[in-house]
């Protein structure tokens, strides 16, 4: 069997054009433009890259990108200060603070500062406690791109055996919670879990988010499986003639001869979080505004 291989580059575009139409008809017929403001603190050269194309892509679909660069020392109270303002913003629907933050500061603490109702990332506690209730919530980006490549790929999953790899708040248990949602048997494997190849191959969904770079290998995966693959893993260059490719969890080549479906790497998971932030933002707005809510774009 060769797996077919799931286009997340594609759906990806797909989710951003469905997001600018409901964008478009929003302004139209209500006079509004979602907004969506990234802060960034420090100069991590991997996060000015995400904070870029977060920003090209939300006036892609048509919405308002509000960037607030911040220096690496930027005081706590500071930061605080300035979600605050963000949070009293009507203009601003949605706020991310890209993650990580310099040392100095304490992630839960200025998360947990955003409202609840911009939280487009999902990490406040309180939306973090709404999805494990099933009640509703703004939903992580990764995960619920992960959902939607699922749902598109399989329909209903109900009743599927799903086993995350990774037990993290921003990727494993959110994924978790949504795939127990949908009515999955789920596992949540990790570093502690014993005889995890036997684990994985009962699984007719998997989703790797480890950051091991192609840990699972084609003898851990049930013919026919799903396999989602999260990971983003840069190899060394002296591993690949200088160039540092980048890689997946899963051992992308030996595993597509077994499972039915695979996301690749680059070009997978990883568009359909930018995606997904976008149709978070795009929910807060129409949430904000007692709207009816883009159909197919939320949990
Ligand atoms: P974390 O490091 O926070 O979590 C990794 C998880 O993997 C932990 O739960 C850990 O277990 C588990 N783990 C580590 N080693 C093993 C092992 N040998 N066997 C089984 N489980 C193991 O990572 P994240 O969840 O933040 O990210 C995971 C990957 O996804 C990374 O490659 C990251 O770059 C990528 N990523 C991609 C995104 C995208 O947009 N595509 C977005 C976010 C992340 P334990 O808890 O026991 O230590």
């Amino acid at each position: 069997m060769t797996a077919e291989i799931i286009d997340g580059k594609a759906f990806a575009a797909d989710v951003r054009g469905r997001v600018a139409e409901h964008v478009a008809r929003l302004k139209e017929e209500n006079g509004i433009t979602p907004g969506l403001a990234v802060v960034l603190v420090g100069e991590d050269p991997a996060s000015q890259v995400y904070v870029r194309s977060k920003g090209r892509l939300t006036v892609e679909v048509g919405m308002k990108s509000f960037e607030h660069r911040l220096p690496a020392e930027t005081p706590e109270e500071e930061l605080l200060a300035l979600i605050e303002r963000l949070n009293a913003d009507p203009e601003v629907n949605g706020i991310l603070v890209q993650l990580p933050l310099p040392k100095h500061l304490h992630e839960d603490l200025i998360i947990n500062a955003i409202d609840p109702a911009k939280d487009v990332d999902g990490f406040h506690i309180s939306n973090v406690g709404l999805l494990a209730t099933g009640q509703k919530a703004m939903v992580p980006c990764t995960p619920l791109g992960c959902l939607m490549l699922l749902r598109e790929q399989l329909g209903s999953l109900s009743g599927r055996e799903a086993v995350v790899i990774g037990r993290s708040n921003i990727v494993g248990k959110p994924m978790a919670q949504l795939l127990l949602r949908d009515s999955c048997t789920v596992t949540i494997a990790h570093s502690r879990t014993r005889d995890i190849e036997e684990v994985v191959r009962r699984a007719d969904i998997v989703v790797a988010a480890v950051g091991r770079p192609e840990m699972v290998t084609a003898d851990w995966i049930k013919p026919g499986a799903t396999v989602i693959d999260v990971g983003i893993n840069r190899l060394a260059p002296e591993e690949e003639g200088g160039k540092g490719r980048l890689v997946g969890d899963v051992d992308f080549d030996g595993v597509k001869a077994v499972a039915g479906a695979i996301t690749p790497v680059p070009g997978g998971v990883g568009p359909m979080t930018i995606a997904c932030l976008l149709a978070n933002t795009l929910t807060a707005t129409c949430r904000a505004h007692a709207l009816e809510e883009p159909e197919g774009l939320t949990a």
